[in-house]
């Protein structure tokens, strides 16, 4: 049976089940009144609340809202790729489960997709979560390295072409750089302004160290975007640039040891030794890399353990 379900939106949810009800209502509004096929998508991150009775209690009066549950708590990432998996729309939008992105702004991604781009994302630019000055150091920096031109990397609030979510590979927490792997891919990105209200049940499920992490993130999406399918290429330039350096260093000690006839500098020349092994083991780690992305590429993609709520 063909899809005919333009519209699905997914929602990661862990211990949110008082936002559930009041979430779900105003999804279910705004979705009629699109007048086309959706469904919402709740994926209960491994919730230790009542978040699964929520979901069940309100599947009782909107048909169109599922439940994913995912085996156990296992992140955002993870929640996502459940959700991309199951999702049938041929746009896909993400929210927070928290109240803090209004369902009513779905329309306007919908407008900005219908312009013809495959990811529209949202701009937190007002409201409590306002970007604070380390965040808007790390979207800056993010900027700069992925040369995606957005204000605000790591939004929740999102709608994707359906190819973009079938095709992305989240894990971890690289899913606050979405678009820049998207944008890599070859993908059309946008940015739409987006309100962002205070939360007003339950708590932020992350603490102060999330940046913590951020910026080891940013060296792997740079690796990944750029040189993922060239690995040697990075391996191999600072094999060349330390192989290279050890050699001439190398090579000057023997000229000058045989014009001045006596053998010197042990120091320098075991310098030039291990940078010429070290470079030597870049190139190899190079290679390596170049085949495990082709193993990693002759593999299916992983999904996390999830079945749908029936009943
Ligand atoms: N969330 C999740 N799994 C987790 C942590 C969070 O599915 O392990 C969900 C959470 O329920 C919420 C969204 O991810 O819908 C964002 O979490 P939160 O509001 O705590 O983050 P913040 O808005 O503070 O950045
Ligand atoms: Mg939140």
């Amino acid at each position: 049976m063909a899809s005919e379900i333009h519209l699905s939106v997914v929602i990661p949810v862990y211990n949110e089940q008082e936002s559930i009800p009041e979430l779900s209502h105003r999804l279910t509004e705004v979705c009629r009144s699109l007048k086309k096929g959706h469904e919402i998508l709740f994926v209960d991150d491994g919730s230790s609340d009542g978040t699964l009775e929520a979901i069940r209690g309100v599947r009782k009066t909107d048909r169109n809202i599922a439940g994913l549950s995912l085996a156990k708590n296992s992140g955002k990432a993870n929640a996502y790729a459940a959700g991309f998996d199951a999702a049938r729309g041929e746009v896909v939008i993400t929210m927070d489960g928290d109240l803090q992105d209004r369902p009513e702004q779905i329309p306007e991604f919908l407008a900005k997709i219908d312009e013809g781009y495959d990811l529209v994302t949202g701009w937190k630019y007002t409201g409590k979560g306002k970007r604070t000055w380390s965040s808007r150091l790390f979207n800056r920096l993010v900027r700069a390295w992925t040369k995606l031109d957005i204000h605000d990397t790591n939004c929740p609030f999102k709608a994707y072409r359906r190819e973009v979510v079938k095709n992305l590979k989240v894990y971890g927490t690289l899913y606050r750089f979405i678009p820049a792997l998207a944008y890599w891919k070859g993908y059309r990105v946008a940015e739409i302004k987006v309100e962002n209200d205070p939360r007003k049940h339950g708590a932020t499920k992350y603490g102060p160290g999330r940046f913590l992490g951020g910026f080891f993130d940013l060296l792997t999406v740079t690796f990944l975007t750029q040189y993922i399918k060239r690995p040697l290429h990075f391996f191999g330039l600072a094999g060349l640039v330390l192989g290279s350096a050890g050699f001439f260093i190398d090579l000057a000690i023997v000229i000058k040891g045989l014009i001045s006839g006596r053998v010197g500098h042990q120091a320098m020349l075991l310098l030039g030794l291990v940078l010429i092994i070290i470079g030597v083991q870049f190139i190899f780690a190079g290679l390596l890399a170049e085949m495990l992305f082709r193993l990693y590429q002759e593999q299916g993609r992983e999904v996390p353990v999830y079945r749908r709520l029936d009943g």
